[in-house]
């Protein structure tokens, strides 16, 4: 289930956009009081906007803009709305976005698209591993993707391996969705009462929330680490509520590709100008499609490249490389640019170490500084030597290392919505 406008050439795909975002600035300019104020300040009017390079004249949306007039992107009124979500708010105040009746089927139709794509059938079924409720979106997400490919689901939420393999077992589920490293506590909790993971019929885990691969689409320390233990393909999705879309990896396993009935896509320099085509920037993006809070050129805080060639698996869409960090997580040290998931990666090359958090401070003098806590209960000094020259010859830093207990690990990672555990905390 390829939808054909994916299998169009460049040149197509661009003027079937073209079209939906002529679509869009008009029901913007009717609907959304957020959006006429943006386009009455800067003297923007309908027929201004025809071509995707037209975009560039119409300023950006911050996460900022969305904390503070929140309401003012509302397309339509409260008694429209189904279903209330909000963000997951790790940088700054959760926003509140709304999903109405057409709005659920569009995440419906985005979700199982991208199923389709990570090669799942309706005689697959999916177990949920991930949480359904807490004002969440992925979850529900999937519960729709999945009923609408026709395929089956078993919802059974977040953590308890041991519930976890109970229901592998009971219903006999092919794939999983699940956070990369919830996988590695399966693995060890079958090790333990002796569940044979070859014959347990997963064939594959569609993974959330962290990165699988290198920039080069190789498998990371923390995908090398499943795949040694469990044989299964691992698919990498990209998504977020304001996005309401999701870039999922294909069969080729190179990147999530772009839906280009459900959004536009453009990557930008720290002046807000597109980079040259396969270089990082910031992915900024404008949802097609979406009835209640719609977003044009919204910008997503994270720092990704894409890749334009044909992909092996049919379509022409272009695909989203890893997320090489946060936007607002980069540091400058002595020198060097850097983003937390690459530390959290090297990290990952220690078993020794079973947790950590990454601090980022300014020190007296006003540069960045980095403090990585490790909970590692069998430490030596040989082991953060260790530990420092790894990330010395990867990264070209040195940070500071400290011996913590489990404990106080823990309560670092401790979120407010009880959504994933914090890895990050920048006190800059
Ligand atoms: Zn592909």
């Amino acid at each position: 289930m390829i939808p054909e406008i994916e299998k169009a050439t460049p040149q197509e795909i661009q003027a079937f956009q073209e079209g939906k975002l002529k679509e869009l600035i008009a029901y913007l300019s009717e609907n959304s009081p957020y959006y006429r104020r943006v386009f009455r300040n800067h003297k923007i009017s309908t027929s201004d906007i025809n071509t995707l390079s037209d975009l560039t004249k119409i300023p950006v949306t911050t996460k900022e803009h969305l904390q503070h007039h929140n309401d003012d992107f509302f397309c339509v009124t409260k008694s429209k709305i189904i279903d209330f979500v909000t963000t997951s708010g790790t940088l700054g105040e959760p926003v509140t976005v709304g999903l109405t009746d057409k709005d659920l089927d569009r995440l419906a139709y985005n979700e199982a698209i991208s199923f389709a794509c990570a090669g799942i059938q309706e005689d697959d079924i999916l177990q949920l591993t991930t949480t359904i409720d807490r004002r969440f979106m992925a979850g529900l997400a999937y519960f729709l993707g999945v009923r609408k490919l026709g395929a089956g689901i078993v919802r059974v939420g977040a953590g308890i391996p041991e519930l976890q393999w109970d229901s592998i077992q009971k219903f006999k589920p092919t794939y999983l969705i699940v956070v990369p490293s919830f996988l590695l506590k399966l693995i060890q909790y079958a090790e333990a009462h002796g569940i044979a993971l070859d014959t347990s019929g997963i064939k594959g885990a569609i993974c959330i929330g962290e990165s699988l691969r290198n920039q080069d689409f190789s498998l990371n320390v923390l995908a090398e680490k499943i795949r040694s233990k469990w044989n299964i393909e691992l698919y990498s999705t990209y998504a977020s509520t304001e996005m309401s879309t999701a870039f999922t990896e294909c069969s080729e396993q190179r990147g999530g590709h772009h839906h280009p009935e459900l959004i536009i896509t453009e990557i930008l320099d720290e002046h807000d100008r597109p980079v040259p085509p396969g270089e990082e920037g910031e992915l900024v993006i404008t949802t097609l499609g979406v009835e209640a809070m719609p977003l044009l050129r919204f910008k997503t805080g994270d720092i990704v490249a894409a890749h334009h060639t044909p992909c092996g698996c049919g379509r022409n869409t272009l695909r989203l490389g890893p997320v090489v960090g946060r936007k607002k997580q980069m540091i400058k040290y002595k020198g060097t640019t850097l983003y937390p998931p690459a530390m959290g990666n090297l990290l990952n090359d220690f078993s020794e170490v079973k947790s950590h958090v990454v601090e980022i401070y300014h020190n007296a003098i006003g540069t960045d500084e980095i403090l990585i806590k490790i909970c590692a209960p069998k430490a030596s000094d040989t082991l953060l030597a260790q530990i420092r020259d790894h990330f010395r010859s990867k990264l070209r830093v040195s940070p500071t290392i400290e011996l913590c207990s489990r404990e106080e690990i823990q309560q670092l990672q401790l979120s407010k919505l009880g959504r994933k555990p914090i890895g990050v905390i920048d006190r800059r």
